[in-house]
């Protein structure tokens, strides 16, 4: 083995779910969103002509268009390349102690591997039988508390005063909630960002404003915070945003009232698609995502998953045993989701 064997970071790690190439396929395994962007989004393609310059570091537009769209100062805005980008920087800059991070043991699957690449400690903090997080396992010394609000694969969602007593309770620390999914019905913790000094608030472009490819993500927290965050960016790389995207983050904002409509459709058909799937024998918890995470009261989840993509039906299914026997569904179109209905009719039923 050569010498330098010994001096290479070595990390396991995360696994996104497959990007199969093809048209005929009904994916349903990385909650994207089944429709397009914005017509607005669309119609920007003037901006491609710039592409020879480098983009604006700062930007602005953006980080504008977003404090004005949450009423916040832009100083309190920060943007990166996806929440992926937003949440590993937030890990460097934030998570810097001896002690534990804490976070769900039943949450985004990112947040271990970003604590073994920085070499961060932490601790995974079982959820309860039916999944939810139990508030007072955060009221003990730490080094930082992530949770996703929202939480994936779950879907479920817990209330603005339950982030707000995990954020009191831990005046020491910087909690991070992460709100990936919040647009689909969650309770947003924004509001603490002005009465806590010590919150993170991070969004995405990814999958309520369809975007997922464009790779938007941003953080909203008070400017000391937002400042340490740029700090570590411009000490690692100056131009996470590519130009096109700051364009076209701009667009889909100022288009609020498509984003409400696909926002609606999305959530409608979830609604649909949760009363017919229990009729065939599935339990989920409430889901205030894009997605369901679903067991079937006698077929495995395996036997499913697989029997799914042999009729190009591709669904998200994870190893870890606590959660083996459930299927998270990315909510589709209308007509994705009843191929999918009538697929499972004629296998479980
Ligand atoms: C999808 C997801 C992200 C990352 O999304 P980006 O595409 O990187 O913006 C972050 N957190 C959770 C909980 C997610 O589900």
């Amino acid at each position: 083995m050569p010498a330098w064997e010994n001096n290479i970071r070595k990390v396991v790690p995360y696994v996104p779910g497959e990007q199969p190439k093809g048209d005929s396929i009904i994916k349903l395994n990385t909650n994207e969103n089944p429709y397009p962007p914005s017509p607005r989004v669309l119609a920007k393609s003037e901006e491609f002509e710039k592409l020879r310059l480098y983009p604006d570091p700062k930007a602005e537009v953006l980080v504008e268009a977003l404090a004005k769209y949450h009423h916040v100062d832009s100083n309190q805005v920060f943007v990166g390349v996806g929440s992926d980008d937003v949440l590993a920087m937030s890990f460097m800059t934030f998570f810097n102690s001896d002690k534990e991070i804490l976070f769900p043991d039943i949450t985004y699957s990112f947040y271990d591997v970003w604590a073994e690449l920085f070499n961060i400690p932490y601790k995974q903090i079982p959820v309860d039988k039916d999944f939810r997080i139990i508030k007072s396992d955060y009221f003990i010394p730490n080094g930082g508390i992530v949770i996703a609000n929202p939480n994936a694969p779950t879907g479920i969602a817990e209330p603005l005063s339950f982030i707000e007593d995990i954020v009191k309770n831990n005046p020491d620390s910087i909690v991070i909630v992460d709100e990936a999914y919040v647009d689909f019905g969650g309770e947003t913790s924004l509001p603490l960002v002005d009465k806590y000094d010590n919150v993170v608030v991070v969004r995405t472009f990814s999958k309520s404003r369809s975007m997922a490819g464009v790779r938007i993500g941003y953080a909203i927290s008070n400017s000391k915070l937002i400042k340490y965050l740029n700090d570590v960016k411009y000490s690692y790389n100056s131009y996470t945003m590519n130009m096109p995207s700051l364009a076209l983050g701009v667009e889909s904002i100022a288009d609020e009232e498509y984003f409400q409509a696909m926002i609606k459709k999305v959530v409608d058909t979830r609604e649909w698609f949760v009363k017919e799937i229990n009729k065939l024998g599935f339990t989920c918890p409430k889901s205030s995502t894009n997605f369901v995470f679903a067991t079937h009261k006698s077929v495995p989840a395996t036997d499913i998953f697989k029997a799914a993509r042999e009729n190009n039906i591709i669904l998200r299914h994870f190893s870890n045993e606590r959660i083996n026997n459930y299927l998270r569904i990315t909510i589709g179109t209308k007509e994705e989701m009843e191929k999918l209905v009538s697929f499972l009719k004629k296998y479980v039923g």
